[in-house]
């Protein structure tokens, strides 16, 4: 996701890079290669038009400032402005006053609604709550089933009208599992509406219906964000026909352009409240529109893959990784390979490496990443003396044969290793001091 884009105003901002100031003619065409960049994204019209006047606005008003050059100050620019038409601040679910806290998901069949209630019930029981999901779609056939499937998947309980017992009334199934909710202490409830291959008129009424029915204090619209423009068009019509609090993109995993991700917020007014990046229940997460811009100009996005590591280890570590990782500073291969194997229990290694910062050029090699490559190189740090994994500028010739015997590779595989770690090493000395990363140690403030 987002790769054209990201690689479009990475070349955009390199351009401008050797520039002492940006004349207004700089600046215009500057501004028309990221109108291109972010049509060419798939993003809509209005919202591209809006984005390049601000950008122009504030880059012409040169808010001049001592310690950006021209292009960080465009790039500067060009970040928060991605972070505003993504919605600003991080937008947080709103819980009831008094349990349970109702929300209902409403979108196309195909967005990943049953997923992700299963998602969103998985992340809510490892903040301690005991959510129950509530199969309100009738339609399809399965969808009782596949609810209850991820329902056991997530660990939580499920809430559905007996199989084989005829259609069923959604309403009716909706407005029951409040009070089972109520009865079983359940502090959360997910409502699985039905969808449609298109927008129907039946369709809106019936989730409008379920709606009146439970009063949710968070109906939350999905949307496929590999539809592209299309994403907004079907906004709008769930906007006008059942009306909603926030959004949840799912399918950001997916090649498609991002425009839907960019368009979506600003059309609709509401917010972007959760992504879905994958089909396992844990590839999924809140949305940070800082941490997307952050991901879109490929700053990496640092903060979610601390957090992940903060989540699989303590904080000690977390931290030390962290300072690493934005200073370049004492980064040794025996760091490497400690976060190599933190990495090889966060995730799949693809999903992580894309987070790192400047990874985003590295795209065709990161793609090729087999995390049974991870393991071989473990195996040849592992095969270095403590010393040599300190620094592995002394590590010989001799050595460098003995190491790959102990290891099982070839010489060729050592050095290799060797190169890559002092060009990782020589990287993050770049980026922490170069184009920053803001508030962390020696990045810009
Ligand atoms: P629903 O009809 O809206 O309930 O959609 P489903 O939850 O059944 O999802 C439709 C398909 O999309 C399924 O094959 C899911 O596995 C898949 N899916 C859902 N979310 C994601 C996602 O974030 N990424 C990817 N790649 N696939 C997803």
């Amino acid at each position: 996701m987002f790769e054209t884009l990201s690689d479009r105003l990475t070349s955009v901002f390199s351009s401008l890079r050797s520039k002492g100031r940006l004349s207004d003619a700089d600046i215009d065409a500057t501004c028309r290669e990221i109108r291109i960049a972010l049509l060419e994204a798939d993003v809509a019209l209005p919202v591209v038009k809006t984005f390049v006047a601000q950008v122009k606005e504030r880059a012409r008003g040169a808010e001049v400032s001592q310690a950006l050059n021209p292009a960080q100050q465009v790039v500067k620019i060009v970040n928060d402005e991605l972070i505003e038409i993504l919605g600003g601040e991080t937008r947080r679910l709103r819980y009831a006053k008094t349990p349970p806290t109702v929300i209902m998901l409403a979108g196309l069949q195909g967005a990943g609604k049953t997923t992700l209630a299963g998602k969103l019930a998985r992340w809510l029981r490892e903040q301690n709550h005991t959510p129950l999901l509530v199969a309100a779609d009738l339609q399809r056939p399965n969808a009782v089933q596949q609810l209850s499937v991820v329902a056991e998947r997530a660990g939580v309980a499920v809430y559905a009208p007996e199989p084989g017992n005829g259609v069923g009334d959604p309403i009716a199934v909706a407005r029951q599992s409040i009070d089972h909710a109520r009865r079983q202490q359940h502090d959360v409830v997910i409502i699985d509406t039905a969808g449609r291959l298109g927008i129907d008129q039946e369709l809106m009424k019936q989730a409008a219906d379920i709606r009146d029915a439970v009063t949710p204090d968070e109906v939350l619209f999905v949307v496929d964000a590999m539809i592209g423009q299309d994403a907004v068009s079907t906004a709008q019509a769930f906007m006008d026909g059942v009306g909603f609090d926030g959004v949840v993109l799912t399918k950001l995993d997916g090649d498609a352009r991002g425009g839907a991700a960019l368009s979506v917020r600003h059309i609709t007014g509401k917010p972007i409240m959760f992504a879905s990046t994958g089909e396992k229940l844990e590839d999924f997460d809140a949305f940070h529109p800082d941490r997307m811009a952050s991901r879109i100009l490929d700053m990496g996005d640092i903060l979610t893959l601390i957090e992940q590591a903060q989540k699989t280890f303590d904080e000690e570590q977390a931290a030390k990784m962290a300072g690493k990782l934005t200073s370049g500073e004492g980064f040794t291969l025996e760091d490497f390979l400690e976060q190599m194997m933190m990495v090889r229990k966060m995730g799949p290694i693809k999903n992580l490496l894309g987070m790192m910062p400047g990874m985003g050029q590295m795209r065709d090699q990161i793609n090729q990443v087999d995390d049974r490559d991870l393991d071989r190189i473990a195996a040849i740090i592992r095969s270095m003396t403590p010393g040599e994994r300190q620094d592995p500028k002394i590590i010989k010739g001799s050595r460098r044969e003995r190491i790959a015997k102990g290891s099982g590779v070839t010489v060729t595989e050592v050095n290799n290793l060797v190169v890559r770690f002092f060009e990782a090493q020589k990287m993050m000395k770049r980026m922490a001091g170069g184009m920053g990363i803001p508030g962390m140690p020696g990045g810009r403030k």
